[in-house]
């Protein structure tokens, strides 16, 4: 094992490892470690990780626990670790180590420094698959009248795509240099010498392991479908080629296993044969339209980096926003479970945030773990708690009739329905 300077590993517990075939086992006392996160980090951890231990107390009775391992990012790291050490290489170690790691939300240092420490964490770790589950919980309020008719996982390559943070401002000599390099191979008008240049990497790689994981967690899980979404029509080399090798990898992955939308038609008479995948797919622009007026046809969707970012905000705010909106970066070896939210600085140390998108994740963490009962019993206790209008600020001041609870209390009640 490897020796930390200040990481305290729990005397209890095993380490989680992954097989040869990617498989993750998990010990029936694993050790998870956790960021606690900056600003209302702190209180939301606090909620969060008692909820996950009574669940996983009542659906196991004791045969299976969590040994939870402190590490550090944020404001907290440069407390332990010292000036500019925002994200410690020992963070980056012990999550390679231990494999599954949950966090609440970090401030992102401005000016100078690194750019993101999510943004490193996904790198460093490459962790290429964002994952952001989206349902309607009864009782939120929403902008739509049947917000319960969406519910998607939208599975966003992370490393790549206009994302990938290659660009250079416009009038430097990069931008120039560049521009004049373009202008052997193209006549573009829009090629002005005063212009930003930003690249658009998009590979074969980066695109087909993301959709493969995509198709695979619709088959474990018993999903109907996948939908590529892409603006392949205009660009037509990077998101026409991620549609194409969506296509590519599902035939040859999953051959099977799925129906393509052609095949549906033109082999089984647009009757969906049982227990397939339909493998489809839609252009961004009309996918932002489909979300609102036909949202109950989709259901995991696979999307490039820029609109999976996009359109799982779109999603999250159609079933009543962040506060209750999960995530999670996976790699073939790390996973990372976050809150979408930021850390809500205003209300730090207030006991008043919502915990709910935490606690979410770490039923996303538990579904990764194969802990299902635990996960389940999570999700119908939040549920229910949200039904009996015990709820914090954010929910409670647009719920006629509910009543405004703590940050902790809301843990505690819904502690009381698990
Ligand atoms: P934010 O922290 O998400 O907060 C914006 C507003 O969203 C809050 O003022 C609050 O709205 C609402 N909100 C956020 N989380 C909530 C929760 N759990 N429960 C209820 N309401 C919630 O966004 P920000 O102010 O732009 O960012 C603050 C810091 O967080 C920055 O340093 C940013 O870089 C960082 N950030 C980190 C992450 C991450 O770690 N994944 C993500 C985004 C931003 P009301 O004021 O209306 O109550």
């Amino acid at each position: 094992m490897t020796q930390y300077q200040k990481v305290s590993i729990p005397a209890q517990g095993q380490k989680i490892t992954v097989d040869q075939n990617g498989q993750l086992l998990v010990p029936s006392n694993p050790i998870i470690a956790f960021i606690e996160g900056d600003g209302t980090g702190p209180d939301i951890w606090r909620a969060s990780k008692r909820v996950l231990d009574a669940a996983v107390l009542k659906a196991y009775g004791g045969q299976r626990k969590i040994s939870w391992m402190e590490i550090y990012a944020g404001e907290k790291a440069l407390s332990v670790y010292g000036e500019n050490e925002w994200l410690p290489s020992e963070t980056l170690t012990a999550i390679k180590e231990f494999i599954v790691a949950i966090k609440g939300p970090l401030t992102t240092p401005v000016g100078g420094g690194i750019r993101s420490i999510n943004v490193a964490l996904r790198q460093e770790l490459d962790l290429y698959a964002c994952v952001r589950p989206v349902r309607w919980f009864e009782g939120v309020p929403a902008p739509v009248k049947e917000p319960g008719k969406l519910d998607v996982i939208i599975f966003r390559e992370n490393t790549e795509d206009v994302y990938a943070g290659i660009e250079w401002a416009a009038e430097t000599p990069e931008a120039i240099e560049v521009i004049n390099f373009l202008k052997t191979k193209t006549k573009k008008a829009a090629l002005r010498t005063d212009s930003a240049i930003g690249i658009k990497p998009v590979s074969a790689f980066g695109s087909k392991r993301l959709i493969a994981r995509a198709i695979k967690f619709a088959i474990e899980q018993n999903k109907p479908s996948v939908t590529l979404v892409h603006k392949g029509n205009i660009m037509k080399f990077t998101e026409g080629a991620f549609r194409t090798w969506g296509y590519e990898v599902a035939k040859s992955l999953f051959p099977d296993q799925i129906v393509t939308e052609e095949e549906l038609y033109s082999q089984y008479q647009g009757q969906m044969p049982a227990g397939k995948v339909l493998i489809k797919d839609r252009i961004a622009d009309a996918m932002f339209q489909q979300v609102l007026l036909r949202p109950d046809e989709y259901s995991v969707l696979a999307t490039m980096n820029l609109n999976g970012d996009y359109i799982s905000d779109a999603c999250a705010a159609q079933v009543g926003g962040l506060g209750l909106a999960p995530g999670a970066n996976i790699g073939d070896f790390a996973a990372v479970f976050e809150a979408t939210h930021g850390t809500a600085p205003k209300y730090a140390n207030l006991d008043k945030i919502n915990p709910g998108s935490v606690i979410l994740s770490g039923v996303m963490m538990l579904e990764h773990l194969g802990w299902n009962e635990a996960a389940q019993s999570i999700t119908r206790a939040l549920s229910m708690t949200i039904s009996q209008k015990q709820v914090t600020y954010d929910l409670a001041r647009q719920m006629e009739g509910s009543t405004e609870i703590a940050c902790s209390s809301f843990a505690d009640r819904i502690i009381d329905n698990i």
